[in-house]
């Protein structure tokens, strides 16, 4: 064989031990021993990988990891959080199926309900996080899913997960959660009756700003429906990225721990400053949802909201005071960040629209990071000084 080509051909040597940390099968296509075996594959009557964009070994490690934290029965995991919600919308739901969503929902979420579901034929109804009536009131014949977030981006509502699996359940519903906020270490919307749960594993699964990614779990019928749609619309994870956040999850319960026990304390703290009113976490019984958080929360997560009193000005000028905080559009990483959404995500918006997803002018959004708490505290601290 030519050099080169022996090269090109030449393989890792199997051994008989195995890497204590998984290795990365960082291959777009898996081979067969003859074609035999390649048509059983084909034929799904094998398991064996064929094509990355449909399964991969790296990133089946990841997806069942995360099957592990959910309880859930399967799993395919995406490229970004946003690509999960988009294909547990499309490959559960066709035109003329109607779709109840909670108002208070993240952003691009938002933008795919209104925006594209409806040029498909996918009818919606927004409904308040905190009015079970209006969630009964909006179901109609053609009523598919119930999607929620809980709690939700930035504003920190509480949806009661037991109201809604029971609702899903009366009215024969998908119920389809996305659980980006708590983490699975957290809440497990399945033992609430969620038939599915997405995540964007960008966030604190990956938890150290590295990677895109994203999951959906959930019931095995529902997960083969989502898998045939990505396998052949193309959202797959990489295998590196997989690799990745495959590492993650064997830290997550100990660092959203201390993401909590930081958040609560940075809470507790600021609660009552003066240039600050409304002061939002899961965990501080001054929440407007304390008891529905306590009931389904093991702990209130890393995110702490508050309003300032001196609005969009105010706002500004806090951010541009801070000098440990980081100014950036992640959050669920090591280091705290700071984020204003009127004056960024969401300054495309009119006031009117703004207020309507609850972004009121002066809130301010803190991830809250695994820093010494002093410290995460003493930066607010002085930037609350001057503005
Ligand atoms: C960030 C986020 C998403 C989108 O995830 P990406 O990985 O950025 O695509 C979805 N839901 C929530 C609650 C988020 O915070």
């Amino acid at each position: 064989m030519h050099p080169i080509s022996k090269a090109i051909r030449t393989r890792i040597e199997q051994t008989n031990e195995m890497e204590h940390s998984s290795p990365m099968f960082l291959t777009s296509s898996f081979s067969f021993d003859n074609a035999e075996e390649m048509r059983a594959a084909f034929a799904d009557e094998t398991d064996d990988n064929i094509y990355s964009r449909f399964s991969n070994p790296t990133v089946k490690e990841f997806t069942d990891r995360v099957c592990a934290l959910e309880g859930a029965e399967a799993g395919y995991a995406t490229s970004s959080g946003m690509s999960a919600v988009f294909a547990s919308f499309m490959a559960l739901m066709k035109s003329g199926d109607h779709l109840i969503a909670c108002n208070a929902i993240f952003g691009s979420t938002h933008t795919v309900i209104t925006k594209y579901l409806s040029r498909y034929g996918i009818d919606f109804t927004y409904v308040s996080a905190d009015s079970p009536e209006e969630w009964e009131a909006a179901i109609r014949p053609e009523t598919k899913m119930i999607f929620l977030e809980t709690p939700t981006n930035p504003g920190l509502d509480i949806v009661d997960l037991e109201f809604a699996g029971k609702l899903a359940k009366k009215h024969k519903l998908i119920l389809n959660v996305d659980n980006c906020f708590a983490t699975p270490v957290n809440q497990r919307p399945i033992d609430f009756g969620a038939d599915i749960v997405v995540h964007s594993a960008t966030k604190w699964i990956d938890g150290q700003g590295r990677v895109l990614g994203g999951v959906i779990v959930g019931r095995k019928d529902l997960i083969q429906d989502i898998y045939m749609f990505c396998r052949s619309t193309g959202p797959a994870l990489s295998p590196f990225n997989a690799w990745v956040l495959s590492k993650s999850i064997e830290t997550l319960d100990v660092r959203m721990e201390r993401h909590a026990q930081n958040a609560l304390k940075l809470a507790s703290s600021l609660e009552k400053h003066e240039k600050i009113s409304g002061l939002k976490y899961p965990f501080l019984p001054s929440h407007p949802q304390y008891e529905t958080a306590i009931k389904q929360m093991k702990n209130g997560g890393g995110i702490v909201c508050f309003e300032l009193k001196g609005g969009l000005e105010s706002g500004k000028k806090f951010l541009n005071a801070l000098e440990m905080l980081t100014l950036t559009a992640n959050l669920g990483d090591t280091r705290s960040i700071a984020s204003h959404p009127a004056s960024t995500t969401h300054a495309k918006l009119s006031e009117e629209e703004r207020k309507a997803v609850k972004i009121t002018p002066g809130l301010i959004r803190i991830s809250v990071g695994l820093e010494h708490v002093d410290d995460v505290l003493a930066d607010i601290l002085q930037a609350l000084d001057k503005c």
